[in-house]
C-alpha cells in the first residue's frame, strides 16, 4: 500500500504546526492501515499528539507509513489484539530498534505502548517496552509527554525514573520479579523511590471520544465513530469490557454526543455508536429520536452492542430503516443457572422477546453470542442452550438465527481471572455445532486453539517474552507455542499452568503490582458470590 492512502482521509481536527524543537515521534498501530484507522483509540491518541505543537508525530502501520523521522525520540504502539505483538517486534526491527528494552541504549528512542491489551495484562510484553501507559489516555498521554519534556535531554535511566512517577505510567524495567518453585514470589520496585503499585488511570469527564478521521480505506468504510458509553454497569464476572474500565460512564447528550454526530455528518453519512453497552445510556431513546429526524434520512447507523432486554420494536425499526439488517445480542448461555453464576441478569423470556421484537421491527437476522466452558458448566447447561434456540426459532419464525460462540478465557482484573480454560470446551463447541445445524440454525464457533493462546497471553507473566520471540518465527498455531514451551522447558511453567489450571487465590498474580479499578480482595468477594 502506498502512502497516498493518507490523501483519502478527511480530518476532523486541526493539526498543530510543530515547533522547531518538537519531539520527533512515531505512533504505530501494529497491523494494516485499514485495521488501525478503524480503531477509535488509535485515532484519538494520534490526533491528540498531532494537535500538540511540541510533538511532531508520524504514523506507522504494517503496510504503510507517513514520512518517518530519522531519529525518533518516542515510538508508541497502540495494542488492541494480543497476537499483534508479532507485528510490534517486526516494526521495531524495521526501525532498527532492539526488540528488548534491556538492549536499548541512550541513542535509541523510548518505546511506549497503550491500549486495552496492555492495560489488562502487559506482563508477557513487558520486556519489549520502556514505558506502558495504563488506562484512559485523556489525561495520561499529556502528563506523559510533559514529564518526558522535563527529562528529554537526560540519560535513559533518569528519564525512566522520572516517568515512573507519573500516575498510570508503568516502567517494567524498574520492577523486579522473583520466582520460587516456578511461581511468582514477589514483584517489587527496584528501590523505594519507585511506586510499589501503578494505578490504572480513569477519565471522569462526560465528553467521550469520537472519530478524528474518516476514510473510505477504513475496515468500516467511511464510518464516523462516536463513543456513547465507557464500561458497562452489568459486571458479568468474566467480562473485561466491564471490570477493567469501571466505573460506567456516559457521554453527555448536549456536550458530547450531539455535537460529535453533527461534526461527523458534515463528512460522511455513516455513524457507528460504540461502547460496551450502548443501549444502557440513560438518554439512549432521546439520542435515537435525534438521529431519526427527517433531515438525517439517508444516514446509515450501526450500533456496537445492544443489551438483550433493550431490543424494542422501535429500536429494531430504526435500525432496519437505517441500513442495518441484523442485530447481535450476547446471551452467553441458555442455562439460567449458568447465567446467574456469571451474573448475567437476563432470563429466557427476555431473550425470546428480543427475537420477537427484532422480527416485528423488520430486521431479518439475529445473531446470539454464546460461550462454552463457562466455569461450572455441565453438559445439561448446553442442552438448555439448544432448547432455548429451538424456542426462539418457534417464537420468531422467519428470523434468520445465527449463534456465534467462543470459549471462556480468563481475563486479568475480573473475578474469573483465577479460573482456567475448560479443556472440554473444544468438544462442546462441536456438540453444539451438530445440534444446532440439524435445526437449521447457523453456528459460528470461534477457534478453540485461538482461545488457548488468548488465555496464555491474558494470564502470562514476563517469562513468556522469550517464548513470544520464538513463536513468531514458528507461525501462529497452537503447535508453535507447544514447540516453544518444549524448547524453554525448565525456565517457565508449562502451557497447562497458564491456560487450564484453576489458580489458587493465594498466588501472586503477574499483574499484582498493577492496580485496576477493583482491588484484588474485592474481586475475590465477587468470585465467592458466584461459587458460594
Ligand atoms: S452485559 Fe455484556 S458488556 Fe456488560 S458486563 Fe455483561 S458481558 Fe460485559
Amino acid at each position: 500500500m502506498t502512502a497516498s492512502v493518507f490523501l483519502s482521509e478527511r480530518l476532523l481536527f486541526t493539526p498543530a504546526t510543530p515547533d522547531a524543537d518538537a519531539i520527533p515521534t512515531i505512533f504505530a498501530f501494529p497491523n494494516e492501515y485499514s485495521v488501525g484507522i478503524t480503531s477509535l483509540g488509535y485515532q484519538v491518541v494520534w490526533a491528540t499528539l498531532a494537535m500538540r505543537s511540541d510533538v511532531q508525530v508520524s504514523r506507522l502501520f504494517t503496510d504503510t507509513h507517513e514520512h518517518l523521522p530519522r531519529n525518533p525520540e518516542l515510538v508508541g504502539f497502540s495494542m488492541s489484539w494480543e497476537l499483534d505483538y508479532v507485528n510490534i517486534l517486526q516494526l521495531l526491527e524495521f526501525l532498527k530498534i532492539p526488540i528488548r528494552a534491556s538492549a536499548r541504549s541512550d541513542k535509541d528512542p523510548l518505546i511506549f505502548g497503550g491500549g486495552p491489551v496492555l492495560t489488562a495484562n502487559p506482563e508477557p510484553f513487558a520486556d519489549f517496552f520502556d514505558v506502558i501507559l495504563l488506562g484512559d489516555g485523556e489525561n495520561l498521554l499529556g502528563n506523559f509527554i510533559e514529564a518526558y519534556q522535563d527529562v528529554r535531554y537526560c540519560e535513559r535511566l533518569p528519564q525512566l525514573r522520572r516517568l515512573a512517577q507519573v500516575p498510570g505510567v508503568y516502567v517494567p524495567s524498574l520492577y523486579q520479579v522473583e520466582y520460587e518453585s516456578g511461581f511468582i514470589k514477589s514483584i517489587e520496585p527496584i528501590d523505594g523511590e519507585i511506586p510499589s503499585l501503578v494505578e490504572k488511570q480513569t477519565y471522569r469527564g462526560n465528553v467521550l471520544s469520537a472519530s478524528t478521521v474518516v476514510t473510505p480505506q477504513a475496515a468500516w468504510e467511511n464510518i464516523y465513530m462516536v463513543e456513547v458509553v465507557r464500561s458497562c454497569p452489568e459486571m458479568c464476572r468474566f467480562c473485561l469490557a466491564s471490570y477493567l474500565t469501571l466505573p460506567f460512564r456516559t457521554a453527555s447528550l448536549e456536550d458530547s454526543l450531539i455535537p460529535a454526530i453533527e461534526r461527523g455528518l458534515t463528512v460522511t453519512d455513516r455513524i457507528g455508536l460504540l461502547g460496551a453497552s450502548v443501549t444502557q445510556h440513560p438518554e439512549f431513546d432521546t439520542l435515537l429520536d435525534y438521529i431519526i429526524q427527517p433531515k438525517y434520512d439517508g444516514v446509515r447507523l450501526s450500533i456496537a452492542s445492544v443489551r438483550t432486554n433493550t431490543v424494542t420494536v422501535k429500536l429494531a425499526k430504526i435500525l432496519a430503516q437505517r441500513d442495518t439488517r441484523s442485530l447481535t445480542i450476547a446471551v452467553e448461555s441458555g442455562s439460567p443457572r449458568l447465567r446467574q453464576f456469571i451474573n448475567k441478569k437476563l432470563n429466557n423470556d427476555e431473550i425470546i422477546q428480543a427475537a420477537v421484537n427484532a422480527l416485528a421491527g423488520g430486521l431479518s437476522n439475529l445473531k446470539l453470542y454464546g460461550m462454552v466452558g463457562i466455569p461450572s458448566e455441565e453438559p445439561a447447561d448446553l442442552e438448555q442452550t439448544v432448547a432455548m434456540m429451538r424456542e426462539i426459532k418457534k417464537a420468531a419464525p422467519g428470523l434468520r438465527l445465527t449463534m456465534g460462540c467462543s470459549t471462556f478465557v480468563p481475563k486479568a482484573h475480573t473475578p474469573f481471572q483465577w479460573f482456567g480454560v475448560n479443556p472440554q470446551a473444544e468438544k462442546r463447541l462441536k456438540w453444539l455445532q451438530k445440534q444446532l445445524s440439524s435445526q437449521g440454525i447457523e453456528f459460528r464457533p470461534e477457534s478453540y486453539n485461538w482461545s488457548v493462546i488468548q488465555a496464555l497471553l491474558s494470564r502470562g507473566d514476563r517469562r513468556l517474552s522469550h517464548l513470544l520471540e520464538l513463536t513468531r518465527h514458528y507461525g501462529d498455531s497452537q503447535g508453535s507455542y507447544r514447540r516453544a514451551f518444549k524448547e524453554l522447558r525448565g525456565t517457565l511453567p508449562d502451557l497447562d499452568f497458564y491456560v487450564h489450571t484453576n489458580w489458587s487465590t493465594d498466588l501472586v498474580l503477574p499483574w499484582s503490582h498493577l492496580q485496576g479499578p477493583i482491588p484484588q480482595a474485592t474481586l475475590q468477594k465477587h468470585l465467592a458470590s458466584a461459587t458460594g
